[in-house]
């Protein structure tokens, strides 16, 4: 249940940007510029919030 243009996480905000790793579309708010990614998929690639080579696609 999807509407087209809301962030896919907060689904209030209007999605402004798109991870490039799962490919929701996201407000800025709940978008990582460092990681090109949603906070959800940045958390996950990198919990500890310090960058690696830690990604698992
Ligand atoms: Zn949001
Ligand atoms: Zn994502």
């Amino acid at each position: 249940m999807s509407v087209a243009g809301l962030c896919q996480i907060c689904e209030e905000a209007r999605a402004r940007q798109h991870c490039n790793r799962c490919g929701a579309m996201v407000c800025q708010t709940h978008f990582d510029r460092e990681h090109g990614m949603c906070l959800d998929c940045a958390r996950r690639a990198d919990p500890s919030g310090v960058e690696g080579d830690t990604y698992q696609l």
